[in-house]
């Protein structure tokens, strides 16, 4: 089996996401870039509790399936252009966590008041534009939200998208955006979170940008 480890990787990465609650039934997708045109992707609707290596299907970056049995994700045209879209994406991660599904829903993107977040995300997690699940214009959506920085974006009415450098990087920002998501929930309910200051902000903004831009090899 070609790239055994890689795909060890995203199953264990999906395993976990399930574990921790981040996404429920059989429902989220984990992609991983094993070579520059071709990824490595979770099968459609297949349990997390029993899902193998062998499961995992290779994909180019057109979307033809390079090697596997079963069906890739619906959602693999996220995967695929946010992978293309930029040179320091190379692991995905669609998730329902609970928390930022409810910002999600409400079409309200998620402010980076914490310091420490503000250097992991960015100004804050912004909304997708809505298309239907699986097309290609919700992948579009979700790439322009992105943009040239994003780590993170909501897909609205639905749920979550981080693109990052790595598996245990998308997992990690997942998990610590949707605590985020509940703490400024909590604060809401004690009169609302207060943003930080513009001084600090604009400084950890430009240290999560060079971050950015180093992976990118751009720095
Ligand atoms: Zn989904």
């Amino acid at each position: 089996m070609r790239y055994e480890a890689e795909r060890t990787a995203v199953v264990s990465t999906a395993r976990e996401l399930f574990e921790r609650d981040l996404v429920a039934g059989t429902s989220g997708n984990v992609s991983l870039q094993v070579e520059d045109d071709l990824v490595a992707i979770t099968p459609h609707g297949t349990r997390y509790e029993t899902m193998q290596p062998t499961d995992i299907i290779l994909v180019d970056l057109q979307g033809d399936v390079v090697e596997g049995d079963l069906q890739p994700s619906v959602e693999t045209a996220i995967h695929l252009r946010a992978i293309a879209a930029r040179r320091d994406v190379t692991a995905v991660v669609h998730s329902h966590p609970l928390y930022a599904s409810m910002f999600a829903l409400a079409h309200r993107p998620i402010p980076a008041l914490i310091d420490e977040f503000v250097v992991e995300c960015g100004a804050e997690i912004p909304c997708a534009g809505y298309a239907i699940s699986g097309t290609d214009d919700l992948a579009q959506n979700v790439v322009a939200a992105l943009g040239a920085f994003g780590r993170a974006a909501l897909m609205v009415n639905h749920g979550l998208v981080v693109a990052h450098t790595d598996l245990d990087h998308c997992l990690a920002l997942t998990a610590a955006i949707d605590r985020t998501a509940h703490i400024v929930l909590g604060a809401e309910s004690l009169g609302g979170a207060v943003p930080l200051p513009a001084e600090a902000a604009n400084l950890y903004t430009a240290v999560y940008e060079y971050k950015v831009k180093e992976a990118k090899g751009e720095t």
